[in-house]
């Protein structure tokens, strides 16, 4: 199914959640009257008011219904649409390459930051740009990460393509990197899931501009976490490699 039919049933539901959400007010008020008046004696039967409770349960399980339904049609909307992206170009970021060309792509590495959740694009921005300062000031020449992903999904296209990074000690050859900010027993979201997965399927395609596009499939090669290459002295990405695992599958 498109994306425009998604959207046409998505503006549907919304409607429909309204109607029933009015519905759902109207007959918990009629059913508090009800129960007002019964109590004053003022000629409501018992039976009435269990009517009118009865309706009310089925009012609000019609509400739920439109509930899931719009959630899901909102789900299958984000699963299909691009992510948002921002990249280093737009934030100025300027590379120096100390380490030579990367070579050609054989291995990727999932990372975390060992910092705080990101949970936009604006704070992606900002992460990006202080990461950038920091592996600057670590003489690796620039941010090290090729993809930095925040909780709502947006993806943030660090490190150019051609550039040998130095994200995994020794092992930088060929190597590409995403990083999940977070750390310790933080997991991704489901919106940062999505958008890893996004990205290993579209890296290599015109979807991403032509500086951070992968010359081939992410797929086609080998991924760990970042401490499973060998000789690293780190816990990078934590408890995100589960995730990261279930991505590369
Ligand atoms: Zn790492």
């Amino acid at each position: 199914m498109s994306v425009a039919t998604l959207k046409v049933r998505e503006t549907a539901w919304v409607a429909t959640v309204r109607r029933r959400r009015r519905r759902e007010r109207a007959q918990r008020e009629a059913t508090m009257e009800l129960q007002r008046r019964f109590h004053a004696g003022a000629g409501v039967t018992h039976e009435q008011v269990d009517a009118a409770k009865a309706e009310l349960v089925q009012v609000r399980a019609s509400l739920k219904e439109a509930e899931a339904a719009l959630a899901k049609v909102r789900q299958q909307i984000a699963a299909l649409s691009a992510p948002k992206i921002i990249t280093s170009e737009q934030l100025g970021l300027k590379f120096q390459d100390l380490f030579g060309g990367k070579g050609a792509v054989v291995r990727g590495a999932g990372h975390y930051t060992a910092g705080r959740r990101v949970p936009n694009a604006k704070e992606l921005a900002a992460e990006m740009r202080s990461d950038h300062s920091f592996h600057m000031g670590k003489g690796w020449g620039g941010l090290a990460y090729e993809a930095m992903i925040a909780d709502d999904g947006t993806i943030g296209l660090g490190n150019p393509m051609s550039r040998k990074s130095a994200a995994v000690d020794s092992t930088n050859t060929g190597m590409v990197s995403i990083c999940c900010p977070g750390t310790t027993g933080d997991r991704m979201t489901d919106a940062q899931r999505r958008s890893v997965r996004w990205l290993l399927d579209n890296w290599h395609t015109a979807k991403v501009p032509r500086p951070h596009r992968l010359p081939k499939k992410a797929r086609g090669f080998g991924w760990l976490g970042h401490h499973e290459y060998p000789s690293q002295s780190t816990a990078c990405p934590g408890v995100m490699l589960k995730d990261y695992r279930e991505l590369w599958k």
